[in-house]
């Protein structure tokens, strides 16, 4: 973990663009409690496909001009460079200055993969298009891709990318703080030393975080799952053993150097609030780790 330490640290959360009227006031709530705790960014999600674009770059501005850096999430499957170039050039007119830059993943049955297939070569185009107006992020997996071919190929990926041109990263959430440490420690033997960032995911509702985990491959450990079955639909249970879990995770993962935390929000506030108040985050000059 030495190579983290040398990071400031950073900490952010990530909203996915609303559909409805409903929803955007519902995010706006969501920003101002946010914004109070002054975190160093926001990120906006982006449907796969593009399917989100429009929706996306307006949520984008919008936070944006609010106060707080905003950054959009930009993945490359089913689009043309075209398209991409375009985008980038919307968001750099903007004041836009950082983006976690991402393949995506196509619905399945919705055409072809368009003319980037893989993140690395998408942060290749974006460097090439706007030089270095950007700070990249991009995704990282502690417990690997689920359609890596094996561990070793994954992390080769993951290098590809630093290499492309990737400031830093924000991983896939995960429950296991040493499957990040592994991660980080098989990074550094390779000499890839950029922030690499935990996101985070507070637990909130049990079928869904099943649900989605299984889709990204984020394992949940048997204790977890088996004390959150236990709960069923006590939901007050389940969000306060959850808040503790992933606190006592956010601990160690900061205390052993981890440079910073990304929040998996939902576009809620409260979960990852609580955890940032255990933490004691907001006074970033006192943080007791
Ligand atoms: P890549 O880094 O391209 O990797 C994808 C797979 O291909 C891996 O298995 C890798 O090993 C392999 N691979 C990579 N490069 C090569 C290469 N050159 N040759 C051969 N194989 C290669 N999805 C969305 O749709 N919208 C979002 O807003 C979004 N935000 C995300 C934010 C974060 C922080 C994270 C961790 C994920 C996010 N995702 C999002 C999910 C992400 O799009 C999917 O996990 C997707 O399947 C992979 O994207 P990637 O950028 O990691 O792809």
């Amino acid at each position: 973990m030495e190579s983290q330490k040398q990071f400031k640290r950073r900490f952010s959360f990530e909203f996915f663009p609303p559909k409805t009227e409903q929803g955007k006031e519902k995010l706006q709530t969501v920003r101002n409690q946010l914004a109070e705790v002054n975190p160093d960014f926001f990120s906006v999600t982006f449907g796969a496909g593009g399917s989100t674009r429009d929706r996306t770059i307006e949520t984008v501005l919008n936070l944006h001009k609010q106060g707080i850096s905003t950054a959009p999430h930009l993945s490359c499957v089913g689009g043309t460079r075209q398209e991409i170039g375009e985008l980038l050039d919307v968001y750099k007119e903007n004041g836009i200055n950082r983006i976690v830059a991402l393949r995506g993943d196509l619905p399945s049955g919705m055409g072809a993969s368009g003319e980037l297939r893989y993140a690395n070569e998408l942060v290749e185009f974006i460097r090439e298009h706007s030089g270095d107006h950007f700070n990249l992020e991009v995704a990282a997996y502690p417990e690997f891709h689920p359609q890596a071919r094996n561990a070793e190929e994954d992390l080769k990926n993951f290098a590809r990318k630093v290499q492309a041109g990737a400031n830093s990263a924000i991983t896939q959430y995960f429950f296991n703080a040493d499957s990040y440490f592994y991660f980080i420690d098989r990074l550094e033997k390779m000499g890839v030393t950029i922030p690499v960032v935990p996101g985070i995911m507070p637990i909130v509702n049990f079928s869904s975080l099943v649900r989605f985990s299984d889709m990204c491959g984020a394992e949940i450990p048997r204790w977890i799952r088996k004390q959150l079955e236990s709960y069923g639909d006590d939901t007050t249970s389940i969000r306060k053993f959850g808040e503790e879990v992933i606190t006592e995770m956010c601990e160690k993962l900061l205390k052993a150097g981890a440079p910073g935390l990304h929040f998996y929000t939902l576009n809620q506030a409260q979960p990852s609030l609580s955890i940032w108040e255990n933490l004691g985050i907001s006074d970033r000059e006192k943080i007791a780790f």
